[in-house]
């Protein structure tokens, strides 16, 4: 990380407000908060060239109770990246100033990082949690940390999402539906197509792509109780 974790600043790439493009609360209003920098590389990530400034707590703050008066209300403060828990004393700090304001938190995270969501869960509302195939990221398998996020994180409302490609391997899959049929069966189970394919195209273009995800979210489906296919709202919107 090129910036040492603190509980006063962190960097941030932008706060903002818009729909929520993705996962069980596709649609709503929320405010984003997104935190620059990741602990890990996926192939396709989009995120992570966004310039990013040092912004103080308070200043955090300010501007969150800025936009939710004059774009709000939100249904919840969206804290995102990159991958927030990296901030661990900041993100505590920061939850429990926007708890006290009476505002609603929804932490997206790449799941994980479960000694960090520990130390926070207490103030987060929602938890959307990924699961990360080794397949389709080009980063090593993270089977067991998730395992233990999805124990923790599942004592609150949560959804899992996972991205998929046509290079997804079907034994990882049939792995990362395993872990959840048996940690939290009922956990809503989000398949995303990949953004921004090489020919410049969205994921949910390509008409092999949906069908491989149709035959995944069928699989699935005999296995959890709710697997449903989301492509990501505001890209279809062409919006933030
Ligand atoms: S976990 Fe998310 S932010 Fe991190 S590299 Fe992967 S896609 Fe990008």
């Amino acid at each position: 990380m090129r910036y040492p974790p603190t509980t006063r600043e962190a960097r941030i790439s932008e706060i903002f407000s818009s729909l929520q493009g993705e996962g069980t609360h596709l649609g709503e209003r929320h405010l984003f908060i997104r935190f620059e920098e990741c602990h890990i590389h996926c192939e396709y990530c989009d995120e992570l060239d966004k310039p990013a400034r040092v912004m103080t707590l308070d200043e955090t703050v300010e501007t969150v109770q800025k936009l939710e008066k004059e774009e709000g209300p939100h249904s919840f403060v969206s804290l995102t990246g990159g991958e927030p828990l990296l901030y661990l004393s900041f993100l505590s700090r920061l939850l429990l100033r926007l708890k006290t304001l009476g505002l609603r938190t929804y932490l997206e995270t790449n799941g994980i990082l479960w000694q960090a969501l520990e130390a926070v869960i207490g103030w987060c509302d929602l938890i959307a949690m990924d699961l990360k195939p080794a397949s389709v990221t080009k980063e090593r398998s993270f089977l067991k940390e998730h395992a233990r996020f999805l124990e923790i994180a599942s004592t609150k409302e949560i959804f899992i999402k996972i991205i998929l490609s046509k290079e997804i391997d079907l034994q990882e899959f049939q792995e990362l539906i395993q872990l959840v049929k048996r940690i939290a069966p009922k956990t809503p189970v989000i398949l995303q197509p990949i953004s921004s394919l090489e020919d410049g195209l969205e994921g949910h273009e390509d008409p092999e792509l949906m069908q491989l995800l149709g035959e995944l979210q069928r699989m699935a489906s005999r296995q959890i109780a709710q697997v449903r296919i989301t492509p990501r709202l505001h890209r279809i919107l062409k919006i933030r």
